[in-house]
């Protein structure tokens, strides 16, 4: 077992922090205060190699294995919640290709996301459901070799500046996950309406939009998955891309800890730095601690795709851990700071308002506990006897 990073992986680290530093914190405050869409930080991040990580090298991509998106993302996140939202939302709209599109599908697409500045969103979610993807009503009706899309989607990150959305649709609602199809959505296409940005609580440099799909063509070659293969591509998506969301919650608590570090040291209560007392210190060893142990799972997550294990229920646990900890951390970040922690005046307001979205998109805290516990549950393998069989003497 080896805890170090490659030299490579340290130079990518590297750059992703240089490049955070540089492009993404400065101009932080500014789009998440005016919820403008931060399309020239995106574009500088696509101009320095660090948009698309995961398009393999085959059709012109970077080629970068989960664990070194984790390493990006983490250091995004830590400059801005929001902005790095916007940035790996291209790796979550480009996955379900990347996974299941076919070698056409890959060779033009993804050749495209790599050799010009376009933006890929990804839709399951709609107004009426999101946990439950199943339940989705979004209608996809098969017309000879091409489908017609109808309904709605909402949520969608990026949407409103999208060139292309892969969207999930069912062919019979009633059929539940046996019926959902995947499609390559042009957004130019003839009935699609992309939505005003609808404002939130925070991460608000992300693009949230709803999407109106009606009587919407899809020609044969822009089926991505038929009906029955949508849903477990969806999910094995998710596995995907859950250790990132893992990843961003690591960046986005660190930095409200670092943030911590900094004032305890300072600010003086009743004639010392507040970082003398035991309750601050206590608080700030959880922090680290807590990063520490959601960055190891994360990785781990992330480790496990990269050998091409099943890596559902580990994704699972560093998502749901990694989300609780940034609400913790920013939550403590917010006390230790005080009355100013509450203030727009420095960034732990905002890293807390940030931090809340980790625990409810790409599946809620309660369904990563879903898929842990039906686990442990059913299939984990006891090393002790049952208790029930056990000897008693
Ligand atoms: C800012 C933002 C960006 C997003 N971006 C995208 C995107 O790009 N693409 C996309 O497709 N979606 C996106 N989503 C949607 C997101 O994935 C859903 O909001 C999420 O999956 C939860 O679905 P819901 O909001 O419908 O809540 P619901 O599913 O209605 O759940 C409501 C509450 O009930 C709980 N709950 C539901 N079922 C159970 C159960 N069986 N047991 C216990 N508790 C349960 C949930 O955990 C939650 O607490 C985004 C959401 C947000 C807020």
């Amino acid at each position: 077992m080896d805890f170090m990073l490659s030299d490579a992986q340290k130079a990518l680290q590297k750059k992703a922090r240089e490049f955070a530093i540089r492009e993404v914190l400065p101009v932080a405050q500014k789009y998440d205060a005016s919820e403008e869409f931060p399309l020239p930080v995106i574009k500088k991040a696509w101009e320095e190699d660090l948009l698309n990580l995961a398009i393999p090298t085959k059709y012109g991509g970077l080629g970068y294995g989960l664990l070194d998106s984790c390493i990006v993302v983490e250091e995004m996140s830590s400059a801005c919640p929001g902005i790095a939202t916007s940035i790996f939302d291209n790796n979550l709209g480009a996955e379900p290709i990347i996974i299941g599109g076919n070698e056409e599908q890959k060779q033009r697409i993804l050749g495209e996301l790599i050799n010009d500045f376009k933006l890929i969103a990804f839709a399951t979610s709609e107004a009426s459901m999101g946990s439950d993807v199943a339940g989705m009503k979004c209608r996809a009706e098969k017309d000879g070799d091409e489908y017609i899309l109808n309904g709605n989607k909402f949520w969608i990150t990026n949407g409103g500046f999208a060139d292309y959305i892969t969207v999930f649709a069912t062919v019979d609602p009633e059929k539940k996950h046996k019926g959902i199809a995947a499609f390559i959505v042009d957004s130019k296409s003839e009935g699609v309406r992309l939505g005003k940005h609808i404002p939130k609580l925070g991460q608000r440099a992300s693009n949230t939009v709803a999407v109106g799909l009606k009587n919407v063509r899809i020609p044969k070659e822009n089926v991505l998955a038929k009906p029955g293969r949508g849903f477990v591509l969806a999910m094995q998506t998710f596995a995907h891309t859950r250790p990132a969301i893992g990843a961003f919650a690591v960046g986005c608590a660190r930095s409200a800890m670092e943030y911590s570090i900094d004032y305890a040291n300072k600010r003086e209560a009743f004639g010392r730095p507040i970082g003398n007392y035991q309750m601050i210190q206590e608080k700030i060893a959880n922090m680290y601690k807590d990063v520490e142990a959601a960055r190891l799972l994360t990785y781990k997550a992330a480790w496990e795709a990269d050998q091409g294990m099943d890596n559902n229920l580990s994704s699972s646990i560093a998502k749901a851990f990694a989300s609780d900890v940034a609400m913790n951390v920013t939550t403590e970040a917010i006390q230790i700071f005080g009355g100013y922690g509450y203030l727009r005046t420095y960034p732990v307001e905002k890293l807390f308002r940030d931090a809340k979205l980790y625990q409810i998109y790409e599946g809620t805290s309660e369904i990563q506990r879903i898929v842990i516990s039906r686990f442990v549950m059913k299939q984990y393998e006891h090393a002790l006897p049952s208790v029930f069989k056990r000897d008693r003497d």
